[in-house]
């Protein structure tokens, strides 16, 4: 199987994290959401180990908030002391309603607004990732006003193109994140910080994109980095506390996608960290990264009820589900790949190929083209797995649709650990 929380049982149902997802769906209904905590844990763990072994004993992990912002996440998180990584307020909120403790939160965004600079310091954020300049001199009045001095890393964009998807890379000179090097204007930025008597300027953060398969882009990342940082050296006497390299590391959405060992990319890339550290003979700093996807995505599994299997007589099968772009609109936004299986009945002499189609009032709403599938019948169950990054984050209530449950299961227990939304939820706001 693609992972190895998922599996057949005898009675040809798939199973995930040991459990019956059929029998799931009928105790919980569809469109539901699965959450293997085990496999959480194991990554975060893989993270910490291999950061603190490979680069500093003080280095750390941070688990990247947007991939699944969930209360319950920062509670696992907070058991497995690992730090995070945040992009707004509500998410410090989110974090804070769980005591997360936010002195090891980093603030990124290219966009930090005067409320969430004032909310971050007022919370107790312990790094503040600085884009811009003029957000650079807001930081610092509002550290000023609330008399504190700032823990914070400028974010750099070492000019890094890792050929993944063009909207999911970021650490190319022209990009909305960051200061870039190559023009000069990384020197300007650290310059600036270095006057500032309101922020304490700990290091460097650069992301240089998500679903990488290998340590490319991070070595090159650590030598443009390490060598930035030797420079300032050179001409500021300054020396650099924390080194974030971001997050990245891919995930296996279908079977053609390479399993990536994270431990051994961590080895290889610690290797490349302590060389260049002694060959530019400049302090070693503490290392962070900020995996998201790669923690939670084959975490994940949706389930949905198939309510028809319809042939156009010439061109394809859909398969139409009681969910969709509303619950994952990947396939919607970047063309995403997954697996999907027909839970109800894996293997099966009657295979279609079949689109997998969302119930919203949108041609695009597509979760997934041609895939093989045992020919399902309305009432079967459809499953779509490694949804566990970048889908319920994404959700919305297009169409009216209530956002579905997530149901986490540890040790073949299962427990709701967000609410299916109820109809008076979409109206709660209004007048
Ligand atoms: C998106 C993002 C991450 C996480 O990326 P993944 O591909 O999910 O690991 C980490 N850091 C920053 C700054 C990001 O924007």
């Amino acid at each position: 199987m693609l992972h190895n929380n998922l599996q057949i049982n005898e009675k040809n149902h798939l199973t995930f994290a040991g459990l019956d997802t059929v029998e799931l769906s009928q105790k919980y209904n569809t469109p539901l959401m699965l959450l293997d905590v085990a496999k959480i844990r194991d990554k975060m763990r893989i993270y910490k180990n291999g950061l603190e072994k490979y680069f500093t004993k003080e280095s750390f992990p941070c688990y990247a908030s947007k991939a699944l912002s969930i209360r319950e996440i920062y509670r696992i998180a907070k058991e497995e002391n690992i730090g995070i990584d945040v992009v707004s307020s509500g998410e410090i909120f989110t974090a804070k309603s769980v005591d997360f403790p936010l002195e090891k939160a980093f603030f990124h965004g290219n966009n930090k607004t005067d409320f969430d600079i004032e909310y971050a310091i007022k919370q107790g954020v312990g790094f503040f990732v600085v884009d811009n300049v003029e957000e650079l001199l807001r930081v610092d009045n509002f550290s000023q006003k609330f008399n504190v001095k700032q823990n914070i890393l400028l974010r750099i964009t070492p000019g890094i193109d890792p050929h993944t998807n063009a909207k999911i890379t970021t650490g190319q000179v022209d990009s909305k994140f960051g200061t870039p090097i190559e023009t000069g204007q990384a020197f300007d930025i650290v310059s600036k910080a270095l006057q500032l008597k309101n922020v304490n300027l700990k290091g460097f953060h650069c992301h240089v994109g998500s679903q990488c398969f290998d340590s490319t882009a991070f070595l090159d990342a650590v030598e443009i980095m390490l060598t930035f940082i030797k420079d300032l050296k050179v001409t500021f006497n300054y020396e650099c506390d924390v080194l974030n390299l971001g997050g990245g590391y891919g995930v296996r959405y279908v079977e053609k996608d390479p399993f990536i060992n994270i431990e051994e990319n961590l080895k290889l890339v610690g290797k490349k960290f302590d060389e260049t550290v002694k060959n530019l003979n400049i302090k070693k700093p503490l290392v962070v990264m900020e995996p998201g996807r790669s923690i939670v995505a084959d975490s994940g599994l949706t389930l949905y009820t198939c309510g028809s299997f319809k042939t156009i007589e010439g061109y394809k099968n859909y398969v139409s589900i009681d969910g969709g772009m509303t619950d994952n609109p990947r396939f919607a936004l970047y063309n995403s790949s997954y697996t999907i299986y027909n839970a109800s009945r894996v293997n099966g002499q009657d295979k279609v190929v079949a689109t997998i189609a969302g119930r919203c009032c949108e041609s695009g709403d597509i979760i997934q083209e041609n895939v093989e599938i045992t020919k399902p019948t309305r009432g079967d169950i459809i499953a779509v797995a490694v949804t566990g990054a970048y889908n319920y984050s994404m959700a919305s209530n297009y169409n009216r649709i209530t956002r579905p449950p997530i149901v986490a299961i540890e040790n073949k227990n299962d427990k709701i650990i967000v609410k299916r939304e109820s109809f008076e939820d979409l109206i709660k706001n209004e007048l």
